[in-house]
C-alpha cells in the first residue's frame, strides 16, 4: 500500500536525520521543503529569491511557493508508491493544501498517511543548532558535538567539505522556533483529531529513536 509520512517536531529535533534513514529503509523518496528551497537559492531562480527573504529571518515562505514546489515534487514516478515528507506540511494552510495536492495527482489517493511527531525537550535544541554542519555534497548531517566527522571539514562518506547552513546561527534559530510553535505545532492537533497522528519520544541516541521511528510507522 502506498505510504504517505510526514513528520512534525521543532527545528533540529532529528527529523532529518532519521527520514532520511527511513526513506532508504522503504525505498520511498526523501522531500525536505527546506533542502528543496535552499536549491532553488542555489540555483538563483525566481522562486529562491522570494525564498531567501523568509529563510533568512526564519519566516515560513509563501505557501503558494511551496505548495508549487511540492506539487511538481509530488507528481514525479518515484512518488508513485508514496513518499517521506520532511518539513511539510509546515501549518495548518498548508496541511489543507497537501489533501488537494494529493487528491489532484491521484484521485483514487487511498495511501496509508501517518504523521509522526519528534517530541523533544526543546531547550537542548539551539545548542544542536548551531553545532550542526553538513555534507556539501552527499548532505549527510553532523554535529560538532554530538557526531563530529573523522576529519575535521570533511565528510566521512564522500570527503567533501562540510558547510554550516546560514540559517544555523543563534537569532535565526530563535526566530525559526517561534514560527514553529506559532504556525507548525497547532497541527499536531490537527493530525490527532483525525487519528493519523503518533508521538516518539525523539531524546537519545539515533538508534534508539530509529527503533521508535521504525515501530510507530510499522505498526
Ligand atoms: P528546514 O531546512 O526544514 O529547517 O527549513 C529551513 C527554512 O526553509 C525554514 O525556516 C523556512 O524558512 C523554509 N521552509 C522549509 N519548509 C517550509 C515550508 N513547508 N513552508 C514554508 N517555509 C518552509
Amino acid at each position: 500500500m502506498k505510504k504517505e509520512l510526514i513528520f512534525l517536531g521543532p527545528p533540529a529535533c532529528g527529523k532529518g536525520t532519521q527520514t532520511t534513514r527511513l526513506a532508504k529503509h522503504f525505498g520511498l523518496p526523501h522531500i525536505d521543503t527546506g533542502s528543496l528551497l535552499r536549491a532553488e537559492i542555489a540555483n538563483g531562480t525566481e522562486k529562491g529569491k522570494i525564498a531567501k527573504s523568509y529563510i533568512d529571518k526564519g519566516n515560513l515562505v509563501p505557501v503558494e511557493l511551496v505548495g508549487s514546489i511540492i506539487k511538481d515534487r509530488l507528481s514525479r514516478d518515484d512518488c508513485k508508491n508514496g513518499y517521506i515528507l520532511d518539513g511539510y506540511p509546515r501549518s495548518l494552510e498548508q496541511a489543507e493544501m497537501l489533501i488537494n495536492i494529493n487528491k489532484e495527482i491521484d484521485k483514487d489517493n487511498d495511501a496509508d498517511f501517518r504523521a509522526i511527531y519528534f517530541d523533544i525537550d526543546p531547550d537542548i535544541l539551539i545548542s544542536r543548532i548551531v553545532n550542526r554542519r553538513s555534507c556539501s555534497n552527499c548532505g549527510e548531517i553532523y554535529n560538532l558535538k554530538y557526531k563530529p566527522p573523522k576529519v575535521e571539514g570533511k565528510c566521512d562518506i564522500c570527503s567533501s567539505p562540510l558547510t554550516q547552513r546560514k540559517d544555523d546561527n543563534e537569532e535565526t534559530a530563535k526566530a525559526r522556533f517561534e514560527t514553529y510553535y506559532r504556525e507548525t505545532h497547532p497541527l499536531f492537533d490537527y493530525y490527532n483529531d483525525k487519528k493519523v497522528l503518533k508521538s516518539i519520544d525523539a531524546s537519545g541516541s539515533i538508534d534508539e529513536v530509529w527503533e521508535r521511528l521504525l515501530k510507530a510507522v510499522e505498526d
